[in-house]
């Protein structure tokens, strides 16, 4: 008996001890921006905008040209990040009202952001800028994993520090008075004394030189260059080569973006820890139809599932671990970050929960010639909209739209609607879009619009 326990013994450690040679713990910053249009970076050709600093983690490592995320808009766009899921999975399919009584909108407690499935393997998480993802106590980010939290719940904010005058979202008297609430850091409300962009890099900062001795997940949303387009004069002034005003603006938005991003390299590199940090870069959606941002050869803009809704500016740079300054080209998805980011650490994903989103590691490395997705998904609840995309096809069926197939290698404009001599195809495609429908369930939480923000 003794013998059998000492093999069983034996056996476990052994067991046990390849799973941990395998599993990695670097640290991972996922920095996201709000609305950058996907050509508004040097890395995706921008020559008017100039980000040195967030060219380093394209030129460092590798540069995205299929990027995708799951929706069009900031809220569903983020629930999909942060699960690794399709969020319409879960009824996350619309941005959620905001309103700290309100129980049910809000990302379900039944689901696991990366902080949450990062935990039981030994990360800290932190999450600065916007939250989006629920104003209810019960849905905030020291409920979902994140020990630390620096920043505001709502879909948007102001940036100068004298515009943020209210203790609480329910102070406001009209929608978008919660853009003007103080900062939280945790649940406590703070004033701020610097330009927004420049307090979250500064908070970033600080987190990562307090965990630089541990594993961490800091997640930093800016809400930049997200309207309301405000900028300091500083950042104005660096940015006068540029004549119309709205762009302007909005160019020195990123230009405080860049630096804060040249910070955080920076503080990396000299605390040691580049080679063992691995960063993405990457926006929530294409930029919007306002004629300030741009999203370069491709069609359409925020909102839209044209390639310029969903396909973004992305990133990912990890010294020495991935190949450094080139393009990734098959398409893939922000869920893929949870999938990475699972993958490295092995933290474990509950059954129940399957992640949409895959680990690339293997594709980006070259240990494999497989493709990540066939297909990619997309669904808009609101305007009835479905699109795909199947390698080069993409496909967008909706009450506005229409029957639309492209072939995005001949055609990255989507320009030339194939669907009168393929209607055979495009409703094979449609068929299939209608089968991944079923596995989605309606939004859980009413229109923003329906909200007439009383309290
Ligand atoms: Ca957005």
């Amino acid at each position: 008996m003794k013998y059998i326990n000492r093999l069983v013994c034996f056996a476990l450690i052994l067991v046990t001890g390849f799973a941990n040679a395998a599993a990695e713990k670097p640290n991972f910053i996922v920095i996201l921006t709000d609305d950058l249009g996907y050509s508004d970076v040097g890395f995706n050709g921008s020559t008017d905008i100039k980000t040195p600093n967030i060219d380093r983690i394209a030129n460092e490592g590798t540069r995205f040209t299929n990027g995708y995320v799951t929706y069009a808009v900031c809220g569903p766009s983020r629930a999909g990040l942060l699960t690794g899921r399709y969020q319409g999975r879960f009824g996350f399919g619309r941005n959620p009202y905001i309103d700290p009584s309100d129980e049910n909108s809000g990302l379900p407690l039944s689901e696991q952001m990366i902080s949450e499935v990062l935990k039981p393997v030994g990360y800290s998480s932190s999450i600065i800028g916007k939250w989006h993802m629920g104003t209810h106590p019960k849905f905030r980010p020291n409920n979902r994993g994140f020990d630390h939290f620096y920043g505001f719940l709502s879909g948007g904010h102001k940036y100068m520090p004298e515009d943020l005058i209210f203790n609480s979202i329910a102070e406001g008297k009209k929608p978008f008075d919660w853009y003007r609430t103080k900062l939280l850091r945790n649940d406590k409300r703070v004033d701020i004394t610097e330009y927004l962009t420049d307090e979250l890099s500064r908070e970033a900062i600080g987190f990562i030189e307090e965990k630089k001795d541990d594993p961490f997940f800091l997640y930093l949303a800016y809400n930049a260059p997200h309207t309301p387009l405000q900028a300091t004069k500083e950042y104005l002034d660096r940015n006068k080569h540029i004549k119309d005003k709205k762009r302007r603006t909005y160019a020195a938005m990123i230009t405080a973006v860049d630096d804060g991003v040249g910070r955080i390299l920076a503080k990396l590199d000299e605390l040691g820890i580049d080679d063992n940090t691995m960063v993405f870069f990457l926006s929530d959606n294409g930029g919007v139809n306002k004629g300030f941002s741009e999203n370069g050869e491709l069609r359409g803009h925020k909102s839209e599932y044209f390639e310029g809704g969903v396909r973004v500016p992305f990133a990912v740079r990890w010294p020495n671990r991935i190949p450094a300054g080139v393009d990734y080209n098959n398409p893939i998805s922000s869920m893929d970050i949870l999938g990475t980011l699972a993958g490295i650490t092995q933290a474990p994903i509950a059954k129940e929960r399957p992640l949409d989103g895959v680990n690339l590691m293997p594709f980006i490395t070259g240990k494999t010639d497989e493709i990540p997705h066939d297909v990619l998904y997309w669904r808009s609840f609101d305007k009835g909209t479905l699109a795909l995309r199947h390698h080069n096809a993409k496909v967008i069926a909706g009450k506005k739209e229409g029957n639309l197939l492209f072939n995005l290698d001949k055609d990255i404009s989507e320009k030339s609607n194939l669907y009168k001599e393929n209607k055979k195809l495009h409703n094979k495609y449609y068929q299939e879009l209608k089968e991944w429908e079923k596995e989605l369930i309606d939004p859980i939480f009413k229109p923003l619009k329906a909200h007439s923000n009383k309290k």
